[in-house]
């Protein structure tokens, strides 16, 4: 059961959500850090950075009384809540330590993980104090990427199984999302919303029955609710397309973490934990429905074309464009090809310009920046027909730069311009739902 910072966000929160777990009886539990507390952290770390000790000093404080209030608010137990303020004492001297250190990566890393840190000392102490039989085990003892910073899945089940076995007939094991250590032993973490795949890599660990990620929200919307009015949940996907939905912008899961659930096979459920009872969605390997099922966006998009006189039958070509992006590390999106030319997209300019260097090598090279790929998911194998001229038409009114359909059975992928982005998800909607 993983819970997200909105499901821990206040000491209410976090009663309702251990009561779920109560009602679970036998459950692993990854939390998030408080909704709020990690963006905290990382303007913290800028504060440090650019020498601004004062303000530091002062954002540190902030955070220690929101977590003494909350502490007090949790636990009435006098011994447990005397317990929680003195671990607040030690985790806050530690944290204020940060800024009179040479301060790099590695420093900022270890200050983002205190969120997750605080959020599962409080609420351990609370599962006390409710008389549950649970455990605190430390997520940087078993969570470990390896050296291409992929989590090494190896590593974290011979681990987890360890650090379980010391502790016979628990009910309810209490971890860390999103923090880990990287191959050479220091802390890390995976990436921003990485808490839902730590739940997701844990669970692939010790074979879970299933995966519930509990969040804000019903399940897996059929747009994107924070642009589009009167989205709806989808009761099932398969893990296919809640990869493409996850990876293309559905800020509900974090974008890998399908990956693991779907290699185990074992389902994944998003709840909502203001909203219990509500079946939410279920991801396993779904029979198909010949539906269109949902749309996501993705957003800073870069559009790189490269036009050749002498890509004319020539064989070898593409392999040559694809190993400049291998070289420089950069994942490609989509790719669309014509005779003479062919489009890809990245999602991150930080080598844009070497990469640039090398492709004018091949040809006349443009690029468009400020892009989004908007994903259309659902059963589309190719025999179904109707569905990209469905998707096509309800966009005519759109510029579309890129269309990428036929590369797997779940997805079409179509490039539009930032501002076009709301009216095409909402246009999307329209016809489509
Ligand atoms: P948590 O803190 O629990 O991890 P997140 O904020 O990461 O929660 O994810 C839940 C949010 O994802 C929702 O509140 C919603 O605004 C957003 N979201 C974006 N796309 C979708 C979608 N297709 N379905 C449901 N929620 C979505
Ligand atoms: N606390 C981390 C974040 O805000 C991880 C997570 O919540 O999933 O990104
Ligand atoms: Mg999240």
């Amino acid at each position: 059961m993983k819970f997200g910072g909105t499901s821990v966000g206040s000491a209410q929160r976090m009663k309702n959500m251990v009561s779920l777990v109560a009602a679970a009886g036998n459950a692993t539990v990854v939390l998030s850090a408080m909704s709020g507390t990690t963006n905290s952290l990382i303007s913290l770390s800028q504060c440090i950075v650019d020498g601004e000790s004062g303000n530091a000093a002062k954002q540190i404080d902030d955070l220690e009384k929101k977590y003494r209030d909350t502490a007090s608010e949790l636990i009435s137990d006098t011994a447990l809540l005397k317990e929680a303020h003195s671990n607040l004492d030690s985790i806050f001297s530690e944290l204020r330590q940060y800024p009179a250190m040479e301060f790099s990566e590695k420093q900022e890393k270890e200050v983002v993980a205190f969120g997750e840190r605080l959020s599962t000392m409080l609420v351990s102490l609370y599962m006390k104090e409710k008389g549950m039989n649970s455990v605190l085990l430390d997520a940087t003892e078993f969570m470990r990427t390896n050296s291409d910073g992929e989590p090494d899945q190896e590593y974290i089940k011979e681990n987890i199984e360890i650090a379980m076995k010391r502790h016979p007939g628990v009910d309810v094991f209490l971890t860390q999302g999103f923090i880990c250590r990287n191959h050479k032993g220091e802390i890390d973490n995976l990436q921003r919303g990485g808490s839902d795949y730590t739940a997701s890599l844990i669970g692939a660990a010790i074979n879970a029955d299933e995966i519930q990620i509990w969040t804000d929200i019903d399940g897996m919307h059929n747009n994107d609710p924070r642009f589009v009015e009167g989205t709806t949940p989808v009761s099932e996907l398969h893990f296919e397309e809640a990869a493409e939905l996850a990876y293309f912008g559905a800020k509900i899961l974090h974008p890998t973490c399908v990956q693991p659930a779907k290699h185990a096979n074992i389902p994944v459920r998003l709840l909502n934990t203001m909203q219990p009872e509500a079946p939410g969605t279920v991801i396993f390997n779904a029979k198909p429905t010949h539906t269109i099922k949902a749309v996501a966006a993705k957003d800073n998009i870069t559009a790189i074309k490269i036009k050749s006189s002498h890509m004319l039958l020539a064989y070898g070509f593409l392999r040559k464009v694809f190993e400049i992006f291998e070289k420089y590390q950069t994942p490609i999106d989509m790719i669309t090809t014509s005779e003479v030319g062919v489009s890809v997209t990245i999602d991150n300019e930080r080598n844009l310009k070497p990469i640039l260097g090398e492709l004018e090598e091949f040809g006349n090279v443009t690029v468009d920046h400020d892009m989004v790929i908007v994903c259309v998911v659902g059963d589309l194998e190719w025999k179904n027909r109707g569905f990209e001229a469905e998707v096509v038409n309800a966009l005519k009114d759109i510029p579309v730069r890129m269309i990428s359909y036929g590369g797997s059975n779940y997805n079409i992928s179509l490039l539009i311009r930032k501002e076009d982005k709301i009216p095409a998800l909402q246009l999307l909607s329209e016809h489509l739902f």
